[in-house]
Protein backbone atom coordinates (compact mmCIF):
# COMPACT_ATOMS: atom_id res chain seq x y z
CA UNK A 1 0.00 0.00 0.00
CA UNK A 2 0.96 3.60 -1.46
CA UNK A 3 1.84 6.14 2.12
CA UNK A 4 -0.87 8.15 0.62
CA UNK A 5 -3.19 5.37 0.70
CA UNK A 6 -2.21 4.47 4.09
CA UNK A 7 -2.87 7.59 5.48
CA UNK A 8 -5.92 8.14 3.84
CA UNK A 9 -6.68 4.33 5.56
CA UNK A 10 -5.89 5.55 9.20
CA UNK A 11 -7.49 8.94 8.64
CA UNK A 12 -10.75 7.14 7.87
CA UNK A 13 -10.28 4.47 10.87
CA UNK A 14 -9.71 7.43 13.40
CA UNK A 15 -12.88 9.19 11.87
CA UNK A 16 -14.82 5.71 12.38
CA UNK A 17 -13.61 5.99 15.68
CA UNK A 18 -14.47 9.25 16.73
CA UNK A 19 -17.78 8.75 15.13
CA UNK A 20 -18.77 5.80 17.46
CA UNK A 21 -17.62 7.82 21.04
CA UNK A 22 -19.71 10.85 19.00
CA UNK A 23 -23.09 8.49 18.87
CA UNK A 24 -22.16 6.86 22.69
CA UNK A 25 -22.30 10.76 23.80
CA UNK A 26 -25.10 12.54 25.96
CA UNK A 27 -27.99 14.03 23.30
CA UNK A 28 -29.43 15.88 26.30
CA UNK A 29 -29.90 19.90 25.39
CA UNK A 30 -28.93 22.16 28.14
CA UNK A 31 -31.36 24.97 28.44
CA UNK A 32 -29.05 27.39 29.98
CA UNK A 33 -30.43 30.98 31.04
CA UNK A 34 -27.47 33.21 30.79
CA UNK A 35 -27.20 37.01 32.06
CA UNK A 36 -23.35 36.89 31.13
CA UNK A 37 -23.62 39.77 28.47
CA UNK A 38 -19.88 38.95 27.10
CA UNK A 39 -18.99 37.41 23.66
CA UNK A 40 -16.18 35.31 24.95
CA UNK A 41 -18.34 32.54 26.44
CA UNK A 42 -19.40 31.34 23.02
CA UNK A 43 -16.36 29.52 22.83
CA UNK A 44 -16.89 28.36 26.31
CA UNK A 45 -19.80 26.49 25.82
CA UNK A 46 -18.77 25.23 22.26
CA UNK A 47 -16.03 23.09 24.38
CA UNK A 48 -18.10 21.87 26.86
CA UNK A 49 -20.39 20.73 23.84
CA UNK A 50 -17.41 18.92 22.30
CA UNK A 51 -16.31 17.57 25.62
CA UNK A 52 -19.66 16.25 26.54
CA UNK A 53 -21.91 16.13 23.28
CA UNK A 54 -24.36 17.86 25.33
CA UNK A 55 -25.57 20.92 23.58
CA UNK A 56 -26.85 24.27 25.18
CA UNK A 57 -29.65 26.27 24.29
CA UNK A 58 -29.01 29.52 25.72
CA UNK A 59 -31.60 32.06 26.53
CA UNK A 60 -29.77 35.89 27.36
CA UNK A 61 -31.30 38.40 29.96
CA UNK A 62 -30.08 40.42 32.12
CA UNK A 63 -30.23 39.25 35.73
CA UNK A 64 -33.73 40.97 36.61
CA UNK A 65 -35.31 39.97 33.25
CA UNK A 66 -34.38 36.35 33.74
CA UNK A 67 -35.42 36.14 37.45
CA UNK A 68 -38.99 37.64 35.86
CA UNK A 69 -39.07 34.86 33.89
CA UNK A 70 -38.14 32.10 36.19
CA UNK A 71 -40.78 33.10 38.29
CA UNK A 72 -43.75 33.30 35.76
CA UNK A 73 -42.44 30.16 34.35
CA UNK A 74 -42.59 28.33 37.41
CA UNK A 75 -42.55 24.68 37.46
CA UNK A 76 -42.78 24.14 33.83
CA UNK A 77 -40.22 26.57 33.25
CA UNK A 78 -37.21 24.52 30.54
CA UNK A 79 -34.13 26.34 32.70
CA UNK A 80 -31.59 23.44 33.47
CA UNK A 81 -28.49 26.19 34.14
CA UNK A 82 -28.99 29.86 35.68
CA UNK A 83 -25.83 32.12 35.12
CA UNK A 84 -26.22 35.63 36.92
CA UNK A 85 -23.37 38.16 37.17
CA UNK A 86 -24.07 39.54 40.79
CA UNK A 87 -24.02 38.80 43.85
CA UNK A 88 -27.23 40.26 45.20
CA UNK A 89 -28.91 38.65 42.38
CA UNK A 90 -27.93 35.03 43.08
CA UNK A 91 -28.58 35.22 46.84
CA UNK A 92 -32.59 37.24 46.12
CA UNK A 93 -33.18 34.19 43.23
CA UNK A 94 -32.11 31.65 45.84
CA UNK A 95 -33.93 33.56 48.41
CA UNK A 96 -37.15 33.18 45.94
CA UNK A 97 -36.49 29.43 45.53
CA UNK A 98 -35.52 29.65 42.18
CA UNK A 99 -32.63 27.51 42.43
CA UNK A 100 -32.09 23.67 44.39
CA UNK A 101 -29.18 22.11 46.37
CA UNK A 102 -26.17 20.41 44.48
CA UNK A 103 -24.02 18.48 46.17
CA UNK A 104 -20.87 18.06 44.46
CA UNK A 105 -17.33 17.36 45.08
CA UNK A 106 -15.63 18.37 42.40
CA UNK A 107 -17.51 22.00 43.11
CA UNK A 108 -16.88 21.75 46.59
CA UNK A 109 -12.88 21.13 46.60
CA UNK A 110 -13.00 23.97 43.56
CA UNK A 111 -14.71 26.46 44.84
CA UNK A 112 -13.75 28.60 47.85
CA UNK A 113 -16.38 28.66 50.44
CA UNK A 114 -17.01 32.00 51.16
CA UNK A 115 -17.78 32.43 46.55
CA UNK A 116 -20.86 29.58 47.26
CA UNK A 117 -24.17 29.69 49.32
CA UNK A 118 -24.24 28.30 52.94
CA UNK A 119 -24.45 24.43 52.97
CA UNK A 120 -27.46 23.73 55.21
CA UNK A 121 -26.29 20.08 54.42
CA UNK A 122 -28.02 19.35 50.99
CA UNK A 123 -25.08 21.04 48.91
CA UNK A 124 -24.64 24.17 48.31
CA UNK A 125 -28.10 26.83 45.53
CA UNK A 126 -25.38 28.65 43.77
CA UNK A 127 -21.13 28.88 42.98
CA UNK A 128 -19.77 32.12 41.97
CA UNK A 129 -16.85 31.22 39.17
CA UNK A 130 -15.25 34.11 38.89
CA UNK A 131 -14.64 37.83 40.04
CA UNK A 132 -14.55 41.21 39.65
CA UNK A 133 -13.86 44.45 41.31
CA UNK A 134 -15.52 48.04 40.96
CA UNK A 135 -12.78 50.18 41.25
CA UNK A 136 -12.42 53.76 40.66
CA UNK A 137 -10.85 55.56 37.48
CA UNK A 138 -9.56 59.17 37.41
CA UNK A 139 -8.12 61.83 35.22
CA UNK A 140 -4.40 62.00 35.68
CA UNK A 141 -4.35 65.65 34.55
CA UNK A 142 -7.01 66.62 36.96
CA UNK A 143 -6.80 64.75 39.52
CA UNK A 144 -4.74 63.32 42.61
CA UNK A 145 -4.78 59.68 43.30
CA UNK A 146 -5.01 60.22 46.91
CA UNK A 147 -8.44 62.30 46.23
CA UNK A 148 -9.82 59.09 45.23
CA UNK A 149 -8.33 55.95 47.45
CA UNK A 150 -11.63 55.11 49.12
CA UNK A 151 -14.59 54.94 48.26
CA UNK A 152 -15.63 57.24 50.78
CA UNK A 153 -13.85 60.23 49.25
CA UNK A 154 -16.05 60.30 45.84
CA UNK A 155 -18.64 62.01 48.70
CA UNK A 156 -15.61 64.61 49.23
CA UNK A 157 -16.05 68.61 48.53
CA UNK A 158 -12.75 67.84 46.17
CA UNK A 159 -14.83 65.59 44.32
CA UNK A 160 -17.23 68.26 43.63
CA UNK A 161 -18.77 67.87 40.00
CA UNK A 162 -16.02 65.57 38.96
CA UNK A 163 -17.77 62.26 39.53
CA UNK A 164 -19.51 59.84 36.69
CA UNK A 165 -21.24 56.26 37.35
CA UNK A 166 -24.19 54.34 35.74
CA UNK A 167 -27.58 54.22 37.50
CA UNK A 168 -27.49 54.14 41.04
CA UNK A 169 -29.44 51.40 40.48
CA UNK A 170 -27.76 49.21 38.30
CA UNK A 171 -26.89 46.17 40.48
CA UNK A 172 -22.99 46.27 40.78
CA UNK A 173 -24.06 50.02 42.11
CA UNK A 174 -26.58 48.29 44.24
CA UNK A 175 -24.48 45.84 45.71
CA UNK A 176 -21.39 47.93 46.42
CA UNK A 177 -23.82 50.49 48.38
CA UNK A 178 -24.98 47.55 50.02
CA UNK A 179 -21.43 46.89 51.12
CA UNK A 180 -21.24 50.63 51.86
CA UNK A 181 -24.02 50.33 54.10
CA UNK A 182 -22.08 47.55 56.08
CA UNK A 183 -18.85 49.24 56.45
CA UNK A 184 -20.63 52.86 57.43
CA UNK A 185 -24.38 51.97 58.68
CA UNK A 186 -27.32 52.89 57.37
CA UNK A 187 -27.38 56.63 58.54
CA UNK A 188 -23.64 57.59 57.36
CA UNK A 189 -23.75 55.43 53.68
CA UNK A 190 -27.43 57.47 53.34
CA UNK A 191 -25.21 60.74 53.92
CA UNK A 192 -22.58 59.08 51.50
CA UNK A 193 -24.98 58.62 48.27
CA UNK A 194 -26.56 62.46 48.86
CA UNK A 195 -22.91 63.66 48.61
CA UNK A 196 -21.84 61.43 46.43
CA UNK A 197 -24.82 62.31 44.14
CA UNK A 198 -24.50 65.81 44.87
CA UNK A 199 -20.69 65.52 43.32
CA UNK A 200 -21.96 63.95 39.61
CA UNK A 201 -20.28 65.39 36.75
CA UNK A 202 -23.27 64.62 34.98
CA UNK A 203 -26.33 62.73 35.54
CA UNK A 204 -25.86 58.86 35.52
CA UNK A 205 -26.26 57.04 32.42
CA UNK A 206 -24.63 54.75 30.53
CA UNK A 207 -22.70 51.53 31.36
CA UNK A 208 -19.13 51.38 32.62
CA UNK A 209 -16.85 51.85 29.66
CA UNK A 210 -18.76 54.89 29.11
CA UNK A 211 -17.88 56.16 32.33
CA UNK A 212 -13.96 55.45 31.39
CA UNK A 213 -14.43 57.14 28.20
CA UNK A 214 -16.13 59.97 30.06
CA UNK A 215 -12.94 60.39 32.00
CA UNK A 216 -10.60 60.59 29.31
CA UNK A 217 -12.74 62.93 27.83
CA UNK A 218 -12.81 65.22 30.10
CA UNK A 219 -16.57 64.92 30.71
CA UNK A 220 -16.03 63.75 33.82
CA UNK A 221 -13.09 63.22 36.14
CA UNK A 222 -13.49 60.39 38.74
CA UNK A 223 -15.72 57.20 37.56
CA UNK A 224 -16.32 53.82 38.84
CA UNK A 225 -16.26 50.79 36.59
CA UNK A 226 -15.94 46.91 36.72
CA UNK A 227 -12.38 46.04 36.36
CA UNK A 228 -12.90 43.53 33.78
CA UNK A 229 -14.24 46.65 31.21
CA UNK A 230 -11.39 48.21 32.24
CA UNK A 231 -8.97 45.24 31.55
CA UNK A 232 -10.66 44.70 28.35
CA UNK A 233 -9.62 48.43 27.15
CA UNK A 234 -5.69 48.01 28.69
CA UNK A 235 -5.73 45.12 26.34
CA UNK A 236 -6.61 46.72 23.47
CA UNK A 237 -4.80 47.79 20.25
CA UNK A 238 -7.25 50.43 18.98
CA UNK A 239 -5.74 53.66 19.03
CA UNK A 240 -8.56 54.77 20.91
CA UNK A 241 -8.35 52.88 23.69
CA UNK A 242 -4.81 53.70 23.78
CA UNK A 243 -5.28 57.16 24.33
CA UNK A 244 -8.08 56.18 26.65
CA UNK A 245 -5.98 54.45 28.78
CA UNK A 246 -2.77 56.76 28.48
CA UNK A 247 -5.28 59.56 30.13
CA UNK A 248 -6.62 57.64 33.32
CA UNK A 249 -5.44 55.92 36.73
CA UNK A 250 -7.10 53.57 38.73
CA UNK A 251 -7.41 52.90 42.39
CA UNK A 252 -8.05 49.78 44.33
CA UNK A 253 -9.84 51.36 46.96
CA UNK A 254 -9.74 50.96 50.90
CA UNK A 255 -6.67 49.28 51.07
CA UNK A 256 -5.58 50.63 54.10
CA UNK A 257 -8.87 49.26 55.30
CA UNK A 258 -11.69 47.18 54.20
CA UNK A 259 -10.56 46.38 50.77
CA UNK A 260 -12.17 46.86 47.51
CA UNK A 261 -15.68 45.81 46.85
CA UNK A 262 -15.57 42.69 44.93
CA UNK A 263 -18.59 40.73 43.03
CA UNK A 264 -18.86 37.62 41.44
CA UNK A 265 -20.46 35.82 38.61
CA UNK A 266 -22.18 32.99 39.40
CA UNK A 267 -24.10 30.20 38.28
CA UNK A 268 -26.69 27.43 39.87
CA UNK A 269 -28.99 24.75 38.56
CA UNK A 270 -32.65 25.55 38.49
CA UNK A 271 -35.73 24.49 40.65
CA UNK A 272 -37.42 22.61 38.38
CA UNK A 273 -34.15 21.58 35.74
CA UNK A 274 -35.46 18.83 33.93
CA UNK A 275 -31.74 17.86 32.80
CA UNK A 276 -30.19 17.52 36.19
CA UNK A 277 -27.24 15.62 35.97
CA UNK A 278 -26.22 17.51 32.80
CA UNK A 279 -26.87 20.62 34.72
CA UNK A 280 -24.40 19.86 37.58
CA UNK A 281 -21.83 18.43 34.91
CA UNK A 282 -22.21 22.26 33.37
CA UNK A 283 -21.27 23.26 36.60
CA UNK A 284 -18.92 21.43 37.40
CA UNK A 285 -17.10 22.16 33.83
CA UNK A 286 -17.39 25.80 34.38
CA UNK A 287 -14.51 25.33 37.91
CA UNK A 288 -12.34 23.38 35.32
CA UNK A 289 -8.97 25.07 34.68
CA UNK A 290 -9.64 25.09 31.40
CA UNK A 291 -13.15 27.31 31.49
CA UNK A 292 -11.61 29.14 34.52
CA UNK A 293 -8.27 30.26 32.64
CA UNK A 294 -11.07 31.52 30.04
CA UNK A 295 -12.76 33.55 32.71
CA UNK A 296 -9.29 35.04 33.23
CA UNK A 297 -8.23 35.73 29.48
CA UNK A 298 -11.49 36.18 27.41
CA UNK A 299 -13.59 38.68 29.95
CA UNK A 300 -10.77 39.47 31.93
CA UNK A 301 -12.11 38.35 35.34
CA UNK A 302 -10.67 36.76 38.29
CA UNK A 303 -10.93 32.36 38.32
CA UNK A 304 -12.68 32.09 41.53
CA UNK A 305 -10.75 28.76 41.68
CA UNK A 306 -7.42 29.22 43.81
CA UNK A 307 -4.72 27.14 41.79
CA UNK A 308 -5.53 28.31 38.15
CA UNK A 309 -2.14 30.57 36.92
CA UNK A 310 -3.21 33.75 34.62
CA UNK A 311 -2.13 34.69 31.81
CA UNK A 312 -3.37 37.99 31.43
CA UNK A 313 -1.48 41.31 31.11
CA UNK A 314 -3.97 43.47 32.42
CA UNK A 315 -4.88 41.15 35.47
CA UNK A 316 -1.23 40.93 35.84
CA UNK A 317 -1.05 44.75 35.80
CA UNK A 318 -3.78 45.56 38.12
CA UNK A 319 -1.51 43.01 40.93
CA UNK A 320 -2.82 41.96 44.00
CA UNK A 321 -4.88 43.86 46.08
CA UNK A 322 -7.08 43.79 49.76
CA UNK A 323 -10.74 42.38 48.83
CA UNK A 324 -13.55 43.34 51.31
CA UNK A 325 -15.39 40.30 53.15
CA UNK A 326 -18.41 41.41 53.43
CA UNK A 327 -21.10 38.44 53.33
CA UNK A 328 -23.44 38.29 50.16
CA UNK A 329 -26.27 37.85 52.69
CA UNK A 330 -26.00 40.78 54.15
CA UNK A 331 -25.31 42.38 50.35
CA UNK A 332 -28.28 40.74 48.96
CA UNK A 333 -30.25 42.02 52.38
CA UNK A 334 -29.40 45.08 51.78
CA UNK A 335 -30.62 45.58 48.23
CA UNK A 336 -33.84 47.03 49.25
CA UNK A 337 -32.86 49.51 51.67
CA UNK A 338 -30.57 50.96 49.29
CA UNK A 339 -32.73 51.31 46.34
CA UNK A 340 -34.93 53.58 49.57
CA UNK A 341 -32.13 55.52 50.00
CA UNK A 342 -31.40 56.15 45.94
CA UNK A 343 -34.59 57.54 46.01
CA UNK A 344 -34.69 59.67 49.07
CA UNK A 345 -31.83 61.44 47.90
CA UNK A 346 -32.17 61.77 43.87
CA UNK A 347 -29.87 59.57 42.87
CA UNK A 348 -31.06 57.99 40.14
FE1 LIG B 1 -20.87 43.66 33.10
Amino acid sequence: MSRPALARLLAAAVAALSLSSVSAQDNTVLNLYSARHYQTDEALYANFTKATGIRINRVDADDAGLLVRLKSEGASSPADVILLVDAARLWRAETDGLFQPVKSSVLESRIPVQLRSTDAGQGSQWFGFSTRARVIVYDKQRVNKTDVDTYEKLADPVNKGRVCTRSGSHPYNLSLFGAMVEHLGPAKAEEWLKAVSGNMARAPKGGDTDQIKAVASGECAVALTNSYYLARMMRSEAPADRAVIERIGVVFPNQANHGTHVNIAGGAVARHAKNRAAAVKFLEYLASAEAQTYFANGNNEWPAVRDVKLKNPALEAFGDFKVETVPISTIGRNQVPVQQMLDRVGYR
